[in-house]
């Protein structure tokens, strides 16, 4: 009888272990797909001697660069390398298709007002206030460039509030891990960068919508603003902040994998 109750102790201790082991299965952040956002006949917000399309992908390219020098075991995807045009449906499936582990997109911002500068972070979800969504109705716009576009996106009209409300109900299952690494990127580009920051923002981006990962868009900055303009386009500043969006990315990839 001693040994029978002996060997059901060793038995459970084992399955124990067993169980633990499955369920301590490690996470880690192995592939990253950087977004440079428009490209191709789709220059963006344009600035006084500027286009978005070349600074988002000058900014990717050095964020992957940086990734890749400092991570080996990260694989970085761009969504496009060259001036070329790619669907808002075509980048998140380019993340999809690779089981991302993080997608990064990455535009330029502009407003009427040239005297506002700074950067922003958005999430997927309902927008709180009405600039929030006129950024994501500018940055939805470029897909009235893309062919059969109302089949494509189920309806949705790019320049309509209702249109956006809706689709911004749509719950994200990532936004916890994607508000955690907005929250890193604007920390870097305000402590660290000294550039001003509007903080994290949600509104409905249909390139955040279709992704099955976190998701961030991030606006490195307004072309409407003369000295950001020029800091946007220098290749320092393009350095900066791609800096800053790593040292988020890196923060972010340890904090989760320490979980
Ligand atoms: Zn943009």
């Amino acid at each position: 009888m001693k040994n029978i109750v002996r060997i059901s102790c060793i038995l459970t201790l084992l399955l124990l272990v067993a169980f633990n082991k499955a369920g301590m299965k490690e996470y880690k952040v192995k592939c990253v797909v950087i977004d440079p956002g428009h490209g191709g006949k789709d220059p963006g917000t344009l600035g006084k001697f500027s286009k978005e399309k070349n600074i988002t992908l000058k900014i990717a390219l050095k964020l992957g660069k940086i990734i890749e020098k400092n991570f080996k075991d990260v694989k970085v995807i761009y969504t496009r390398t060259t001036d070329k045009f790619v669907p808002l449906r075509a980048r998140a499936n380019i993340a999809n298709k690779n089981n991302a582990d993080l997608f990064i997109s990455i535009h330029c911002n502009a407003f009427l007002d040239t005297r506002i500068q700074g950067t922003e972070t958005y999430i997927m979800g309902l927008h709180t206030s009405v600039s929030n969504l006129e950024v994501a109705k500018r940055e939805n716009a470029v897909i009235l460039m893309e062919d059969d576009y109302e089949e494509n996106y189920q309806g949705f009209v790019p320049n309509s509030s209702e249109s956006h409300i809706l689709f911004s109900l749509y719950q994200n299952a990532y936004n916890e891990n994607s508000l955690k690494l907005a929250q890193s990127i604007e920390y870097q580009f305000q402590n660290r960068l000294g550039r001003k920051s509007h903080g994290v923002k949600q509104a409905g981006f249909l390139v955040l919508w279709q992704t099955s990962s976190p998701s961030v868009l991030v606006e490195v900055g307004f072309l409407s603003h003369r000295q950001e303009e020029k800091y946007l386009s220098d290749s320092l500043g393009q350095t900066y902040i791609a800096s800053g969006i790593f040292r988020a990315f890196r923060d972010y990839k340890n904090d989760i994998e320490a979980k």
